[in-house]
């Protein structure tokens, strides 16, 4: 049997939630891990714990994404996946969306994930394998009120998603994305919680008649989940599998 090559990838935003999960599971995987985030504090100390490695960073910095992929290949001697996971959310009425909130989200969701999907290209290219995953939203399917940076930036990500699976496909890149609906995360959980005392109802009757008002599921998604599907994306089982959007939602865009 030969023995698997330790594969190296970089978890953007894996100091917390979603991204935190995903870096522990590609460790648990034998992958080296470098995470970049901005949130240094909870980033080393996360990093060293999993015995991960860590790169602070703002994403919105151009000069900054390709410091992290010259980072991550002097220390490891390559890349071989990219989860562009980073994010936040503003939520605003169109009208008065601040411009500088705007370009920040579009920045980070998506002028990040088209930057650094091109500084790794040439490492990927080299070794004719890469796997590159898109955290993306069921909001890249459809629209939410007073979120239109959000929405545009994921729907934009979706794009990036099936052009840059078209070019990679020569060379063995894999682009997918993931599209998950609420996933259980410090946001996610104040929002229900500001819901709750904003609509003076019970944080379960926000979940039943709010968030999960169109789903079929109704109940938050665990990190855990969404960490599972970026393992399958990276196994030699999904090397047909390219400018796909896979939706985590509970059944929501079904109806
Ligand atoms: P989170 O807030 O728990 O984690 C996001 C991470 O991104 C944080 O560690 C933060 O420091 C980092 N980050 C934000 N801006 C950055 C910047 N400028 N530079 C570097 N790092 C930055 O959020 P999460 O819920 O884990 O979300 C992760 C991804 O999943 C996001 O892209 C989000 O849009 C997407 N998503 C989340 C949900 C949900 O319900 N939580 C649902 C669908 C999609």
């Amino acid at each position: 049997m030969t023995k698997k090559t330790q594969k190296i990838a970089i978890v953007t935003g894996g100091a917390n939630g979603i991204g935190a999960a995903i870096s522990r599971s590609l460790r648990s995987d034998n992958v080296h891990v470098m995470i970049a985030d901005k949130d240094v504090d909870k980033g080393q100390t996360f990093a060293d714990s999993i015995g991960a490695s860590f790169f602070q960073i703002d994403l919105s910095d151009a000069k900054a994404c390709q410091a992290l992929v010259d980072a991550t290949t002097d220390q490891f001697g390559g890349i071989d996946i990219l989860v562009n996971n980073a994010g936040f959310q503003h939520v605003c009425p169109l009208l008065d969306f601040p411009e500088d909130t705007w370009n920040a989200m579009i920045d980070v969701m998506l002028n990040a994930p088209f930057r650094l999907t091109k500084y790794v290209w040439p490492h990927m290219q080299k070794k004719q394998w890469g796997r590159i995953i898109n955290m993306a939203s069921i909001h890249s399917q459809v629209a939410s009120l007073n979120k239109s940076a959000y929405i545009t930036a994921k729907h934009g990500l979706i794009g990036l998603t099936k052009t840059a699976a078209l070019e990679g496909g020569p060379d063995g890149i894999t682009v997918n994305a993931i599209s998950p609906a609420y996933v259980r995360s410090a946001l996610v959980e104040g929002q229900i919680a500001d819901q709750a005392r904003t609509n003076n109802i019970s944080e379960e009757e926000v979940m039943d008649k709010i968030l999960f008002k169109n789903s079929a599921i109704k109940r938050l998604i665990e990190p855990q989940e969404v960490a599972d599907l970026v393992l399958m994306l990276c196994s030699e089982n999904a090397q047909s599998m390219t400018g796909s959007n896979l939706t985590l939602d509970g059944g929501w865009t079904s109806q």
